[in-house]
C-alpha cells in the first residue's frame, strides 16, 4: 500500500450510508443504464464479454453500444449487439448507437432494416465526432437533427430514440442559445429522451435542464456518468470532448500520479457523491460510460444502490 500523503482512501462507511432511494409513487420511474462500445479486436471483443459476465447483479434496464464513423463501424456495433444478445439473452433490451457522419440515408435504411431483424427496439441517434480540422459536415444527414428526423420518417414510432445532451455545450457550438435550440430540434424530431455527455459539474446539468424547460423541452434528460480509472485518458478526452474536470479534482488526480489505487478510490468517492446528488435532485436516472470494463462501475452502481425501480401503476 502507498505510503503517500497524497493516497486516497475509499470512506466506506460514509458510501456505506447513502440512503437506499425508495421509489416514489408521484415520480416516472429512474432509468438506470450502461454503455458499451464496440470492439475492433479480438482482444477487445473477449474484453466486451468479460465486461458482459461480471453484469449479473446489475439489471441495468438497457444497453447502449458505440459507432464510429468510419466505414466498418456499422458492422461492429451490430456484431456486439449480437454477441451481447447472445450473451445476456432475448429480454435484454438493446440501443445501438447510430452515427450520421459518413453515412447515406440509404446506408441508414438498411442499417434500421438489419436491427429490427436482431428485434432492436431502442436506439442512441448521434452525429458522431468530425475528423480533425472539419468545422462541418456536408452529407446527407448533417446533424442528429436530420437523423431524428429520417429515422421517425422510416419507421414512426417502432424505436425509442435518445439522443445527446451537451450540459456543458458542445464544443463546436456557436454559443450556449445556439446550442440549445439545435438540441430542441432533436427533441422536435421525435426523441423519445436524451443522454447527456459526462460532467463533474452537476449544476451544469441542473441549469441545461431549467434551460430546456424555460424552451418547453420536457423531455427525460439523464446524466451521463463516467467512472475514473485512468487521469491522463479522462484529460484528454474531456479536452476534446469539452468536458470541465474541476479544478481541485484535477488538482487531486495529478497527486495520484503513480498511485493507480488512489485514483480509483477517489475516483469512487467523487462520482458515487456525484451521482447521489444528481438522483437526490430527481434526475431521471444515470447512464453509465463502462469504457468496457464492469469495474469501477460496478462498485459505484451497488454502493448506490440501483436496482430497476417497479412501471408505475
Ligand atoms: C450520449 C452520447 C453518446 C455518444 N455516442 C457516440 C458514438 O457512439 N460514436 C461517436 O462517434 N460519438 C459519440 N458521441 C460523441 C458525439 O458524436 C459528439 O459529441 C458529436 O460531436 C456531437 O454529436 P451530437 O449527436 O450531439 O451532434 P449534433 O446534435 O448534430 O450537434 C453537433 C454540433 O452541431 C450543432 N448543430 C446541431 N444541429 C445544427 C444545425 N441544424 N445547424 C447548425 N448547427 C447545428 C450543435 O449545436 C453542436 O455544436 C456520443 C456523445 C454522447 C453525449
Amino acid at each position: 500500500m502507498s505510503s503517500s500523503l497524497a493516497t486516497w482512501r475509499l470512506d466506506c462507511n460514509r458510501i456505506g450510508r447513502m440512503r437506499p432511494r425508495e421509489p416514489e409513487t408521484t415520480r416516472p420511474r429512474r432509468i438506470f443504464s450502461l454503455e458499451f462500445f464496440a470492439p475492433r479486436t479480438p482482444e477487445g471483443a473477449s474484453r466486451l464479454q468479460v465486461a458482459c459476465d461480471g453484469l449479473s447483479t446489475l439489471a441495468p434496464a438497457y444497453i447502449s453500444v458505440t459507432c464510429g464513423t468510419d466505414d466498418a463501424a456499422p458492422e461492429r456495433t451490430c456484431r456486439a449487439v449480437e454477441t451481447l444478445r447472445a450473451r445476456l439473452g432475448p429480454s435484454t433490451d438493446l440501443a445501438p448507437h447510430l452515427t450520421c457522419v459518413g453515412s447515406s440515408r440509404h446506408d441508414m435504411s438498411r442499417l434500421l432494416a438489419a436491427y429490427r431483424t436482431l428485434g432492436v427496439r431502442h436506439l442512441v441517434l448521434i452525429r458522431g465526432d468530425l475528423p480533425p480540422g472539419v468545422r462541418e459536415y456536408m452529407g446527407d444527414l448533417p446533424h442528429a437533427s436530420d437523423l431524428v428526423a429520417f429515422v421517425r420518417a422510416e419507421t414512426g414510432d417502432y424505436f425509442h430514440i435518445e439522443v445527446a445532451a451537451h450540459p456543458e455545450f458542445h464544443p463546436d457550438a456557436l454559443s450556449a442559445d445556439a446550442d440549445l435550440a439545435n438540441f430542441k430540434r432533436k427533441t422536435e424530431g421525435g426523441a423519445t429522451s436524451a443522454l447527456t455527455q459526462y460532467f463533474y459539474n452537476p449544476d451544469a446539468y441542473f441549469r441545461f435542464v431549467e434551460s430546456c424547460a424555460r424552451l418547453g423541452v420536457t423531455l427525460p434528460i439523464v446524466p451521463g456518468i463516467m467512472p475514473i480509472t485512468n487521469f491522463e485518458r479522462l484529460s484528454r478526452f474531456s479536452e476534446s470532448a469539452g468536458v470541465e474536470i474541476p479544478r481541485w479534482m484535477r488538482k487531486r488526480l495529478e497527486g495520484f500520479a503513480r498511485d493507480p489505487e488512489s485514483v480509483r478510490a477517489f475516483g469512487i468517492d467523487v462520482v458515487s457523491r456525484l451521482c447521489e446528488r444528481l438522483l437526490d435532485n430527481d434526475a431521471p436516472g444515470l447512464h453509465f460510460y463502462t469504457m468496457n470494463t464492469i469495474e469501477p462501475t460496478r462498485t459505484i452502481w451497488t454502493q448506490l444502490g440501483l436496482e430497476p425501480e417497479p412501471a408505475p401503476p
